[in-house]
């Protein structure tokens, strides 16, 4: 929660703010993401204009994750940029629209609430499919060692004849569903 008494409300006032908090639980996707209680550093303009207050700047945070092809820990930091404008809330506790409202941020009295807008940031920032390195090669699949640490890697054996047939077996069952049934 960010105060913004100090800020007040003529349009136009500004203040830079560099703070740092901690990680909410959750901060990221499965994968990779913020630890929970880490420091996350915030540098942050908050602008006063007519509707609320436009807060605009950038966090910084530890990543940490896993590569999704051959498990390796990553350990990155990054930097996202923030931007969002949090209505005053004037009408506080009259009953609003549920769905009409939904996105708009409020500031709840002179305080803002940063964690959604920060989970956002973060979340968009990330990739899906987070890598160790661009090319990861991943892991040989007979055997499961990471193919990065050991590129000349092989097996004299070719993968067993009864697991391939088991693979078109599979690829074979993918019938479209609009297809009629004997
Ligand atoms: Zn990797
Ligand atoms: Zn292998």
């Amino acid at each position: 929660m960010l105060d913004t008494r100090e800020l007040g409300r003529r349009p136009g006032t500004q203040r830079t703010k560099s703070t740092s908090v901690e990680a909410p639980a959750g901060l990221g996707i499965d994968v990779l993401g913020v630890p929970e209680g880490s420091t996350v550093d915030l540098d942050l303009r908050l602008e006063a204009v007519m509707e609320g207050v436009l807060v605009t700047g950038t966090a910084t945070a530890d990543l940490e994750g896993q590569c999704v092809r051959c498990l390796e820990p990553i350990d990155e930091r990054i930097t996202v940029d923030l931007q969002e404008l949090f209505v005053y809330d004037d009408d506080h506790g009259a009953p609003r629209g549920d769905d009409e409202d939904a996105d708009v941020s409020r500031l709840e009295g002179d305080l803002l609430d940063l964690e959604p807008l920060l989970r956002d940031a973060v979340v968009l920032a990330l990739p899906y499919q987070p890598l160790c390195r661009d090319d990861c090669p991943g892991l040989c699949v007979e055997c499961g060692a990471r193919l990065a640490d050991d590129p000349d890697h092989g097996h004299e054996d070719p993968i067993d004849p009864r697991w391939a047939a088991l693979g078109e077996v599979a690829v074979a069952q993918e019938v479209p569903a609009d297809r009629p049934q004997d």
